[in-house]
């Protein structure tokens, strides 16, 4: 191309675009909105915080954040929509001292380059009379002028993403934002015990916090009276940084870290660090692979702190983070220490758990393939073995498509997890029990059946107490819970009742596996790749599977491979691990050198 002819291609981007691609990053999603204005109400050292957020149409139409905190004068008003304006910091310096949760100016702005932003304030300084009104929209301030207004700031958003559908596209189900924005509410709520937070959806409150000022106050209404009950204090002070809070005693765990609630000077943070070091704090107090319920808030010099490092500032990077860590697993370990921590009910020897039987270290590794084994306890848990093989059942021919399953012969169990087996033509098998017991129930699942043939009923019905945003999630899945068998109804503010539970789940009267899968639904993550269907197949069918570690019979191995044989995928459990790995005849030659 004849370069005079050629014109500037590249071009300064006009603000509107400039705020939008920011926005991209600050306001994700609406709970993202609630976030920002929030923050914002806690900068401004409100006291009281009301979140109204309406809906229609599977839609978030309106979320309005309002607080008693300091307010603005109108030239500030007006300013506060400027990118990158802010009454926070004034440079670099200062954001290392920052202990406001904003300081980048760019919350107003971005929201209302994708919204339409109201904002109403007056100063609280008992003088000023008369509030402020602005409207933002598109980018632009539309209007602006006196209005009347109590003192503290009040900001409605709405049409939120309706000029950006790329955007708009990307949030999810009503339920699922509403659950984010409850989350939103709720950590920050757990990190702000003086401040008093009010969640209202469509006129229903959702949440309420008193802003007492107590922690343990503020996690008992949030979480409940019996989870409060379980937790004992921490608070130390080592080195410059204070760390306060509760965490649970032993016998209250969770399979996932879920409950572990983590802020830094205030702001709502996950550390999977901080989580490891807490659990090292429990050293062999908790059994392995589970993880304590904390609320816990570290107070650290702000020039320790980086929080800059993400536009959402979810994420702290720390300096002397290794220090921190040790302390922090220090702290918990002294404050479980200085509690009386048998559990209640448990001071019968026979019951206290972890004993060792005498002579249980001349047990071979591999069990021996007899029945015999079963006397005493053991026999309890061959029984249930039985039971959840027998539940699971396949009939012949669902897959007979499939013609490449080996011919198997079981030898025994190693470890109590993996059952040997050798192939016909010499090559060894080593087959996950749980992987492998885990497919055949999901399969089972996935197959239409009639509610009534997977569903028991329980006697009574098991009650379940949840938080604001763990309600929320849960009623997502009250359907597709339903629909495998487990019968869950909401009565009552964050109360649910279990009536039946999935016939594969057995076990009726163990109240424990139901809290386990209602515990898996709520620590997992939302992969969009997943619906909430096959979270609940997957869930029920990991937790209606033999566990690792449940001894088994040479017997219930073979019935298990059978089982497994027929299913259409044989080979990996639904999460995609594998459930059996092999040894050919080959590589067993080739590794004593006989090749
Ligand atoms: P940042 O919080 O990072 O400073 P924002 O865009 O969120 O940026 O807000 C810009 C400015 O507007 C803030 O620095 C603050 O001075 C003012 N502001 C925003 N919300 C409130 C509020 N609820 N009460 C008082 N001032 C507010
Ligand atoms: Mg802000």
């Amino acid at each position: 191309m004849n370069p005079e002819t050629r014109t500037p291609t590249i071009r300064v981007l006009d603000p509107l675009t400039v705020n939008q691609i920011a926005a991209g990053e600050v306001v994700e999603r609406p709970s993202s909105v609630v976030k920002e204005l929030t923050e914002n109400s806690l900068d401004a050292g409100a006291t009281r915080i009301i979140v109204e957020v309406e809906s229609g149409k599977g839609e978030i139409r309106r979320i309005t954040v309002t607080d008693d905190g300091a307010g603005m004068i109108p030239e500030d008003a007006v300013l506060a929509f400027h990118p990158h304006a802010t009454s926070k910091i004034r440079s670099l310096e200062d954001l290392h001292r920052a202990l406001t949760l904003g300081f980048r100016g760019e919350a107003l702005a971005s929201i209302a380059s994708v919204a339409r932003v109201t904002l109403t304030t007056r100063p609280g300084d008992g003088e000023t009379v008369e509030a402020y009104r602005v409207v933002a929209d598109g980018g632009e301030i539309r209007e602006e002028g006196v209005a009347a207004g109590p003192p503290g700031t009040r900001v409605t958003v709405e049409n939120l993403f309706h000029s950006t559908p790329a955007r708009r596209k990307f949030v999810k189900t009503l339920p699922t934002e509403i659950s984010h924005i409850t989350g939103v509410v709720e950590s920050l709520a757990l990190s702000h015990p003086r401040v008093s937070f009010r969640l209202v959806h469509n006129g229903t409150e959702r949440l309420r916090t008193d802003g007492s000022g107590d922690l343990l106050t503020t996690i008992a209404g949030l979480h409940g009276v019996d989870l409060a009950r379980a937790l004992v204090p921490l608070s130390t002070r080592i080195h410059g940084f204070g760390i306060s809070g509760y965490v649970s005693k032993p016998s209250e765990h969770r399979l996932h870290p879920y409950q572990v609630v983590l802020s830094v000077n205030g702001r709502p943070v996950y550390s999977r660090q901080m989580v490891r070091a807490i659990r090292e704090g429990y050293g062999t107090l908790l059994p392995p692979h589970r993880y304590p319920v904390a609320f816990l808030d570290l107070a650290i010099d702000p020039s320790w702190v980086d929080v800059n490092v993400h536009p959402t500032k979810r994420q702290v990077r720390l300096s002397g983070e290794r220090d921190l860590l040790e302390h922090l697993a220090g702290a918990v370990a002294g404050a479980l220490q200085r509690q009386d921590l048998i559990p209640s009910g448990t001071t019968d020897a026979g019951k206290i758990p972890f004993r060792v039987p005498s002579g249980a270290l001349t047990v071979p590794a591999a069990v021996p393939p007899s029945s015999r084994q079963y006397d005493g306890l053991s026999l309890r848990a061959g029984r249930q073995t039985e039971q959840q093989l027998r539940q699971t059942e396949l009939p012949t021919g669902i897959a007979e498509e499939r013609v490449t399953f080996p011919s198997l012969e079981v030898i025994g169990q190693v470890g109590s997890v993996y059952i040997v087996a050798c192939t016909q033509d010499g090559g060894l098998i080593l087959v996950d029990q749980h992987a492998a017991h885990e497919r055949v129930v999901y399969e089972q699942l996935r197959k239409k059946r009639e509610i009534g043939e997977r569903s028991q009923e329980l006697l009574a019905p098991l009650v379940i107490r949840r938080s604001p945003r763990e309600t929320a999630v849960l009623r997502e899945f009250i359907a597709p819970l339903g629909r495998q068998g487990l019968i869950l109804e909401e009565f009552g503010r964050d109360t649910f009742a279990v009536t039946a539970v999935p016939v594969v789940l057995g076990r009726t009267g163990d109240d424990a596996v139901v809290q386990e899968v209602i515990g898996d639904i709520l620590s997992g993550g939302d992969d969009p790749s997943v619906t909430t269907e096959e979270r609940v197949i997957r869930i029920i069918a990991c937790r209606s599977a033999v566990k690792a570690g449940a001894p088994v019979t040479v017997e219930q191995c073979q019935r298990l491979i059978r089982q497994l044989s027929r299913t259409s995928n044989p080979y990996t459990c639904p999460h995609g691990r594998p459930t059996m790995v092999a040894l050919t005849r080959h590589q067993l030659d080739g590794m004593f050198k006989r090749t």
